[in-house]
C-alpha cells in the first residue's frame, strides 16, 4: 500500500498566510466598509521596466521564427547568461566562472533544492527568525525531527538567535554543524551582515567542513558600498558557500520567474575534490529541472544591459522609498524598529507585552492595516512585526496615514 511521507506531517509553517488570511476574512466580513492596506507581503507590484518589456518580446518573437525557434534549452540555462552573471559579479569585484552559475525559476526552488545534494543526516543551522523555506524543506527530508507547539521549534534544528542584542546577526553556531542558512539582507528582519560577520561565518565553515547556503534575494537592496552584496566577497567563500539569488525583487521577475544558484568549482565537502559538489547539483538540476524558460532568459539578459541595470535600480529606488515613508509613519508614533535601510523589510518590535499576534489583530482592527507576525518565522520573531515596503505608493502612504491616525498606543 502506497504511504505518505510521513514528514509532511510535521510542517508547522504553512500556518502563518492561511491564519493572516482568515482572520483578515474574518475581520472584513464584520466591517465590510473598511478598506484594508496590506504591508505584509514580500509580492512586488509595479509594472517590468521597458527593457525587461523588449527582451522578453524578443523572446517571444524568437520562437515565432523556424530559424531562431528553441526548444528544450541547456538544464544550466542559456550560456550567453551564465556568462553575463558571471561579467556581473565581477563588476561588482568577484571572480567566478560562468560554469558556476546554474539558471533556475526562482530562489524559493533552488533554496529548499539545494539540501537534497547533501548527506541526509546533516546537521541543520538555520537563522531564527528566519524565512521558512529553509526549514521547511530540511522538515520535508526528514533531518529536523519533530516539532514542538510549545517552544515553536524542531528538536533537531540548530536555531541560531538574531535578536536586538547581536543586531539581528548571529553568532556562529558553539557546536559543529553541516549546513548553515545565511539571508542577507535579511527575510524578515532587514538586517544586513558586515563584512567581518560573514568572515566569522566561512572562517567556522572552513574549520567545521560546513557548507554556507548563501541567499542573496535582496542584495540589490543594499546601498551602503561597504556592506557586503555576495558571500564570495568573502577571503576563502568559496570553498565552503553557495550562494543563491533571482530577479525577483531586483526587477519584479516575482511572477515571470528566474533565479541562479551559484557553486562554486573550489567548494569541497568531506571526502569531495573540487568540481564534485558543483557536479552533483549540475546532475540534480539535469535530473529534475528542463531549463527556465527561454523567454524569461531573454528577458533576464536585458535586465543586464546598461539601460535595463539602470531600470531596476530605479525601481529599487521606489520600493526604498517606501521603506522611508513607513519608518517615517512609524517613528512618528513611538514604535521601535529595524531594517529599511538596506533592505525592503522594516522588522518593527511589538509595544511592551503585546504578542506578534496580538499586535496583527491591533493593527487591523484599528488601522485596517496589514502586516505579517514576526513569531511566524521562528520562536525568534515573537515579539516582532514585519511590514513590507512593496507596494503601491498610494496604498503605501495610505496605510501609513491611517497607523498615524487609528493606531491607539
Ligand atoms: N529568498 C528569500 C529570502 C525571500 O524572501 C524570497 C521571497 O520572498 C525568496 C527567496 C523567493 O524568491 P523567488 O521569487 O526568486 O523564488
Amino acid at each position: 500500500m502506497a504511504k505518505v511521507n510521513k514528514n509532511y506531517k510535521k510542517l508547522a509553517a504553512g500556518y502563518l498566510f492561511p491564519e493572516i488570511a482568515r482572520r483578515t476574512r474574518e475581520f472584513q466580513e464584520k466591517h465590510p466598509d473598511i478598506i484594508l492596506k496590506k504591508l505584509g507581503i514580500g509580492n512586488t507590484t509595479e509594472v517590468l521596466s521597458p527593457s525587461v518589456i523588449e527582451g522578453l518580446k524578443r523572446g517571444v518573437n524568437k520562437l515565432a521564427a523556424v530559424k531562431t525557434y528553441t526548444g528544450y534549452g541547456d538544464e544550466q540555462g542559456k550560456t550567453e547568461l551564465r556568462r553575463t552573471l558571471a561579467e556581473y559579479y565581477k563588476s561588482n569585484g568577484v571572480e567566478l566562472t560562468p560554469e558556476d552559475f546554474f539558471i533556475s525559476d526562482g530562489a524559493k526552488p533552488d533554496s529548499s533544492n539545494i539540501q537534497s545534494i547533501f548527506a541526509s543526516e546533516s546537521i541543520i543551522a538555520v537563522q531564527d527568525p528566519a524565512y521558512p523555506v529553509y526549514v521547511d524543506s530540511n522538515v520535508i527530508a526528514g533531518r529536523t525531527g519533530v516539532y514542538s507547539n510549545e517552544k515553536n521549534e524542531y528538536e533537531k534544528l540548530v536555531y541560531m538567535s538574531c535578536t536586538e542584542k547581536n543586531n539581528f546577526f548571529p553568532d556562529v553556531p558553539d557546536k559543529k554543524v553541516d549546513l548553515i542558512y545565511l539571508c542577507s539582507p535579511n527575510n524578515p528582519t532587514g538586517a544586513v551582515a558586515t563584512h567581518e560577520q560573514l568572515q566569522l561565518f566561512v572562517d567556522y565553515a572552513l574549520k567545521n567542513k560546513s557548507v554556507i547556503i548563501f541567499d542573496a534575494a535582496y542584495c540589490e537592496y543594499i546601498s551602503d558600498p561597504d556592506l557586503p552584496r555576495s558571500i564570495f566577497e568573502i577571503d576563502g567563500a568559496k570553498q565552503c558557500s553557495v550562494e543563491i539569488n533571482s530577479l525577483s525583487k531586483f526587477s519584479g521577475f516575482t511572477g515571470v520567474r528566474l533565479g541562479w544558484t551559484v557553486v562554486p568549482e573550489e567548494l569541497v565537502v568531506e571526502g569531495s575534490k573540487p568540481g564534485e559538489v558543483r557536479s552533483l547539483w549540475n546532475r540534480r538540476q539535469c535530473t529534475f529541472f528542463n531549463g527556465a524558460s527561454n523567454i524569461v532568459q531573454e528577458g533576464a539578459l536585458a535586465v543586464f544591459s546598461k539601460e535595463g541595470l539602470k531600470e531596476s535600480r530605479e525601481l529599487v529606488n521606489y520600493y526604498m522609498n517606501n521603506a522611508k515613508i513607513i519608518m517615517e509613519g512609524i517613528k512618528a508614533v513611538g514604535l521601535k524598529f529595524y531594517g529599511g535601510v538596506n533592505s525592503p523589510y522594516i522588522w518593527l518590535k511589538t509595544p511592551e507585552g503585546i504578542s506578534s499576534w496580538d499586535f496583527f489583530d491591533k493593527l487591523l482592527s484599528e488601522t485596517g492595516v496589514i502586516g505579517t507576525p514576526g513569531s511566524g518565522f521562528g520562536p525568534g520573531g515573537e515579539g516582532f512585526f514585519r511590514l513590507s515596503a512593496f507596494g503601491h505608493r498610494k496604498d503605501i502612504e495610505e496605510a501609513v496615514d491611517s497607523i498615524k491616525k487609528n493606531l491607539n498606543l
